[in-house]
């Protein structure tokens, strides 16, 4: 005996409603996930009748999703920018606030062939919307750990992008001597004893993604002291930081040197990023 697709709905939400926020919109996304239909199915279509295995694997996600999994990593897939992104514990899950540094790296006057350098890259997100947008520019991410290069490399294969390039290297270590227009990061910033770290999906991502030393500042710092030597004269420096790091992220800037140190906030208004550019 099996279920319509609108009682699973129902009892998804309902089995939800305690641990999420968005406790319909979860139940929805697993269950076409289950279908392999697009959205509009669910609304078309709440009679129909749930395959014995579509039921057994939907009441698997149910399960695991209870137990706090997160979604992307239940059905493996996360939307950044416009980009269907494979996603793994290996690495970050994209989150929206991060489309406020790509839109920003957007409205650079960078020239037409710059070359860019995303830090940290992760699941490859920032790299390939950028790639995605500027057909003219070549991306390079790099990052520490060797499965995140590999799910970025994977993701632009899924995604037919040409003009980027994935690299394992330890900020910096894998650069020496070569100089980018543009560099942008989402590197760690999370305190150690941050609480927000017991809660929610972060406790499914990898801690050396999210947490760094000295109030969550000591990559941020790394990556603006190295930068210097790194981007060109004018070239410029994104970074993503906590909504209450714009203070002691400016002021790192501008101890280094770097000029025109702007502060961008995300959707949400949240101090979010800060921006500078490089003069020797
Ligand atoms: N903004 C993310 C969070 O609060 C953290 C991202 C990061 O550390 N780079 O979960």
């Amino acid at each position: 005996m099996t279920i319509s697709v609108e009682k699973a709905l129902a009892d998804g939400a309902n089995a939800f409603a305690r641990i999420s926020e968005t406790a319909k919109l979860d139940a929805q996304v697993l269950l076409l996930d289950v279908l392999d239909k697009p959205r509009s199915y669910l609304f078309t279509w709440p009679d129909s009748l749930l395959t014995f295995e579509q039921l057994q694997q939907f009441d698997t996600y149910l399960q695991r999703r209870l137990a706090g999994e997160p979604i992307a990593h239940i059905i493996g897939y996360r939307e950044f920018w416009s980009l269907k992104l494979k996603v793994t514990p290996d690495t970050l899950i994209p989150r929206p606030d991060t489309e406020t540094l790509v839109e920003a790296a957007l409205n650079l006057p960078i020239n037409q062939t710059a070359k860019v350098l995303d830090l940290g890259t992760g699941t490859g997100a920032i790299a390939l919307a950028l790639a995605s947008e500027q057909p003219s520019w070549h991306v390079v991410g790099c990052d520490r750990i060797e499965a995140a290069v590999e799910l970025a490399v994977t993701n632009q294969t899924n995604l037919s992008i040409d003009n980027a390039s994935f690299v394992q290297s330890n900020w910096f270590s894998a650069f020496a001597g070569q100089k980018f227009d543009l560099i942008v990061s989402n590197p760690p910033y999370i305190e150690q004893d941050d609480p927000h770290l017991a809660q929610g999906d972060v406790r499914f991502e990898p801690l050396s993604a999210l947490v760094a030393p000295d109030d969550g500042l000591a990559d941020i710092t790394t990556i603006v002291s190295d930068a210097r030597d790194h981007l060109q004269t004018g070239g410029y420096l994104l970074i993503e930081h906590g909504y209450d790091q714009a203070q002691q992220v400016s002021a790192i800037f501008t101890k280094m040197a770097y000029k025109e140190v702007t502060t961008i906030k995300d959707l949400g208004g949240n101090d979010r990023v800060t921006l500078a550019q490089w003069h020797t």
